[in-house]
């Protein structure tokens, strides 16, 4: 049975809005990619030509880089293929946290395909499941109650401290690039 959740457990620690949350996951209903690599782990991925898109996809959930795919030129007489900038996160305990941010939004085979990656993560080291005895985060906060957050209907823990830092970056990103919201003027 579930356990009752405390009411600082029930609010995520971070200020990500609805509203962006909404339009990041119609954005990666359509450009979006979730996989399982080769390696064992799991990315997420939205590479488009549109820079300014990413740039906001950016600002909300920062990634390490932008990575700019430019074409090899091609003859003279067909359309020269675009650059490509790509967004992609693959830290599990930020793969977990945008998937659990998008999937109420999300259609059912992409629903399908981010859940998959959930299960998996939860089979590997240091992400969950067999390793629910685990006393520390990744990046090796110790998960007391206080640094613990679960979110509700789950049994996944979350470091607090890691998703501050994060939340953090996010709100820098913001004030940097003056992206309010994706949708200016919207609240
Ligand atoms: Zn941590």
């Amino acid at each position: 049975m579930a356990k009752m959740q405390s009411q600082a457990e029930m609010t995520w620690p971070h200020d990500w809005a609805d509203l962006d949350i909404a339009w990041f996951a119609g954005l990666f209903e359509g450009e979006g990619c979730a996989e399982i690599a080769k390696n064992g782990g799991t990315r997420l991925t939205i590479r488009m030509t549109d820079r300014d898109v990413i740039d906001r996809v950016n600002v909300l959930f920062p990634c390490k880089n932008i990575q700019v795919v430019n074409p090899k030129p091609v003859q003279p007489h067909y359309n020269q293929p675009k650059t490509h900038y790509a967004w992609r996160i693959s830290k599990p305990e930020r793969v977990r946290l945008v998937i659990n941010l998008m999937l109420p939004y999300l259609g059912e085979r992409r629903r399908a395909k981010c859940l998959e990656l959930l299960a998996h993560l939860g089979t590997r080291p240091g992400t969950g499941g067999p390793n629910r005895l685990k006393t520390h985060c990744a990046q090796g906060h110790e998960y007391t109650p206080a640094n613990t957050y679960i979110r509700p209907g789950t049994s996944h823990r979350h470091c607090r401290i890691c998703m501050l830092e994060w939340s953090t970056e996010y709100r820098a990103r913001r004030r940097l690039t003056g992206l309010e919201r994706p949708f200016p003027g919207m609240e």
